[in-house]
Parts: structure tokens; C-alpha cells; sequence
């Protein structure tokens, strides 16, 4: 057997992890740039936790509170402006994937001032600065990927960063997914699914990465019932949290395949959020697998007996409604069949005609 298995992060997970950690942020230096979405964050308790610590330990900081869902590389931009200009040692994340994956690409633009976004795509590896992520959504599992995804709207699609960004603190505390509106937990948990789908059934797979995947599907088992009679108390938030940290451990090794490759398109150009994204795409991209070998035991792991079943599940979280043309579907292929490092992850041939027919059967409603 043969195998690689990295995870510099190192993972504090539990309620009140911030404050019961709250020295290690004085171990990154005296001054941190603290990035948040708009406004949940000072909603869900998260801010106030990373601010309570900081002020406690003596570090300051500066905030930048502008992230957007999907971050475009102009506010990344806009961002490290800031960090620069107050001398910052070390970058928090607090929020859903967009402010985490915002504070990632800032630490690499602060460490190298010559980045920018002309620049980023052919610069080669560069070093960071120190990032900690604390997830408020259940989720993307950022805090413990090395993905930084960004909207490039000159390339009018989204795309990862291309460096390898691991915090080197998660701070992972499911109390701040509470105040989480239903639509957003169903749309995050199917992107934490997704995670560990692509992951799992992924050429890169290996021994170890299949431990926290199927140990995420048997979390699924519980979280897809919960989810499905929309009950969601903290036992249900704790557990969906945690299967998005298999998730995010999963894929920081093996990387995500088609739903994650396909779905960039329909946020980029349609609009839809990630999670459902990658969801509306799940069912038709399983069902183009010729060797139903792993598959099979993965639906054994959720406690299914068919692809049909996870199908009723998601018909039942899920109903996406979008204008999509031939054209689209077409140039969307085309630009899907470009992105090779997504299909190379995938584990059998992907044609032309594949990839059409999942857009088309996801998206049109016979
Ligand atoms: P998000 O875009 O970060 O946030 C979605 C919405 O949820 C925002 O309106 C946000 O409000 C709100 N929100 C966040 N936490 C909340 C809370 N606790 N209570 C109430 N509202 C809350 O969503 P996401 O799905 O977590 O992240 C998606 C992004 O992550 C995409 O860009 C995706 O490509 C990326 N992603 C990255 C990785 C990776 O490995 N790096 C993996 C998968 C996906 P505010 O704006 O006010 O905060
Ligand atoms: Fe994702």
C-alpha cells in the first residue's frame, strides 16, 4: 500500500474554541487582519469571540469586513490594501467558505506586495502569512484545505488561487452555525456531501483519506434525516460540522472532480449558491460511473440502497429552477472539458457527451 497524508492544520474543535485557545493567537504575532463577511459574524457570536481573545492576549488588529459571497480577486485586492498599510503579522478568517477563502488569498498578497490579480495565475508558489479560519458554516471545510477559491471576473469563472494556503489554526466551533437560516444549512451541508462524494469516489483516493470520508457518510445517515424534517438542534449542528471537517480533510488530499468543476459555471453565471451547485449536479455525475463497486459501498455507509434513494433525499432538500439554454449548456461543457485538473481527479474517462448530458439532465426538466 502506498500513500500521502498531510494536515498541517492543527484542528481545535468544541464549543468556545476561541476563547479556551485564546493564547495561540499571540503566538502569530502582534497585529492581525481580521476578515468577515458583511454582517453575520458580528450576528453569530464569532467576532466578538476573536475579538475578546485578541484584546485579551494583547494583539491587535484591523478589520476588513467587506467579503462577498464568492470573493472576487478586486476585493482580495482591497483587503490586503489594508493588511499592508497596518503592518499586520498573521490573517483571521471568520465566516462561511467566501471570508475564509478571502482571508487566505489576502495572506498570500501581503506576504508578496508584487502579487496581484495580473499576476497571481502565473507566479509560481509563494509563502503566506499565518492564517487561522474559524468556520461558520457547515460547509465548505476551509479552515482545513489549502483551497483559496476565487472569482476571477476577467476570466468570468471561478477558480482556485493555485497556492497551498492550510491555516495553521481551525478554530472550530458549531455555536456560530445556530443562527444559520435553513436554506443556507441545507445548501452548506450538501457542499460538506459533496466533499466528501468527490473525495471518496476520486482517482486520488487512498486508505487513509477513506476512513474520514466514510465516517462522514455515516454522519450523513443522521444529517440527512435531520435535515430532511427540518430538525436542527445543536446535536444535528455538531455533527454536520464535524462531517464538513472530514470533508475539508478529505479533499485538502484527493481535491474535488466534476460537481465542484461543472458547478463553478452555474454560480459564476447563473448565480447559484456553491452548495446547491455542486448538488443539483451529484445525482446524473454518479450515475455516469460504469464501476459501481465503491459507489455501492458509499450508499451502504449513508444506509441507502440505490443511487434512486440519495435521489429522493435531495429532491426533498433541493429544487433548483434555471433558465439554461443549448448554447449554455454547450459552451459550459467546452469550458469544463478544459479544466484539467479537475478530471484527472475523476477515476474513469470522462467524454464530451458526458459532461453535456449531466448539465442537461440536471438542469432540464423533461
Ligand atoms: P459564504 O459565501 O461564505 O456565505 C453565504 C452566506 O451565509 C452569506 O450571506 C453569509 O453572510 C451567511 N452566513 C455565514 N455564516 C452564517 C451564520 N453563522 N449565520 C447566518 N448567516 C451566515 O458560504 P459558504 O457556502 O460557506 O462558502 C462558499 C464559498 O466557499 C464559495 O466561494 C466556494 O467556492 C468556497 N469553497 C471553498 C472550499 C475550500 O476548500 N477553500 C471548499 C468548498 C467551497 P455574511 O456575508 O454576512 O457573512
Ligand atoms: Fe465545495
Amino acid at each position: 500500500m502506498e500513500f500521502k497524508f498531510l494536515m498541517p492544520t492543527e484542528i481545535h474543535f468544541g464549543i468556545d474554541a476561541v476563547l479556551k485557545n485564546r493564547e495561540l493567537f499571540r503566538t502569530l504575532g502582534k497585529k492581525a487582519l481580521v476578515v468577515t463577511g458583511r454582517s453575520s459574524a458580528k450576528k453569530n457570536g464569532s467576532f466578538d469571540d476573536v475579538s475578546r481573545a485578541l484584546t485579551e492576549t494583547g494583539v491587535e488588529y484591523v478589520l476588513f469586513d467587506e467579503v462577498e459571497e464568492n470573493p472576487s480577486l478586486e476585493t482580495v485586492e482591497k483587503g490586503s490594501d489594508l493588511g499592508k498599510r497596518s503592518n499586520v503579522d498573521f490573517v483571521i478568517g471568520i465566516g462561511g467558505g467566501s471570508p475564509m477563502d478571502a482571508a487566505k488569498a489576502m495572506a498570500v498578497f501581503i506576504k508578496n506586495p508584487h502579487i496581484n490579480q495580473d499576476n497571481i495565475f502565473s507566479a509560481g508558489k509563494l509563502e503566506s502569512l499565518p492564517v487561522v479560519a474559524v468556520p461558520t458554516t457547515a460547509g465548505t471545510g476551509s479552515e482545513v484545505t489549502p483551497y483559496s477559491i476565487v472569482t476571477s471576473n476577467r476570466e468570468k469563472t471561478k477558480k482556485n488561487l493555485g497556492q497551498i494556503i492550510f491555516p495553521r489554526y481551525a478554530f472550530v466551533d458549531c455555536k456560530y452555525t445556530y443562527s444559520l437560516p435553513y436554506d443556507i444549512t441545507v445548501n452548506t451541508a450538501i457542499d460538506a456531501f459533496s466533499h466528501l462524494v468527490e473525495g471518496y469516489l476520486n482517482a486520488n483516493s487512498s486508505f487513509m483519506s477513506d476512513i474520514y470520508a466514510e465516517k462522514g457518510f455515516e454522519l450523513f445517515r443522521y444529517c440527512f434525516e435531520k435535515l430532511v424534517n427540518r430538525d436542527l438542534d445543536s446535536e444535528f449542528r455538531e455533527k454536520v460540522m464535524l462531517a464538513s471537517v472530514l470533508g475539508g480533510v478529505q479533499i485538502a488530499q484527493n481535491g474535488t472532480s466534476l460537481p465542484h468543476g461543472m458547478g463553478y459555471m452555474l454560480t459564476y453565471f447563473k448565480g447559484l449558491p456553491h452548495g446547491l451547485a455542486n448538488g443539483v449536479l451529484t445525482i446524473e455525475y454518479l450515475k455516469t460511473f460504469r464501476d459501481r463497486t465503491k459507489l455501492n459501498r458509499m450508499l451502504g455507509f449513508l444506509g441507502l440502497g440505490s443511487i434512486d434513494e440519495l435521489e429522493a433525499i435531495l429532491n426533498k432538500l433541493i429544487d433548483v429552477k434555471i433558465d439554461i439554454t443549448d448554447d449554455e449548456i454547450n459552451e459550459f461543457s467546452m469550458s469544463f472539458a478544459g479544466n484539467k485538473d479537475k478530471l484527472k481527479n475523476h477515476p474513469e474517462k470522462v467524454e464530451f457527451d458526458d459532461i453535456v448530458r449531466i448539465y442537461r439532465n440536471s438542469l432540464v426538466k423533461q
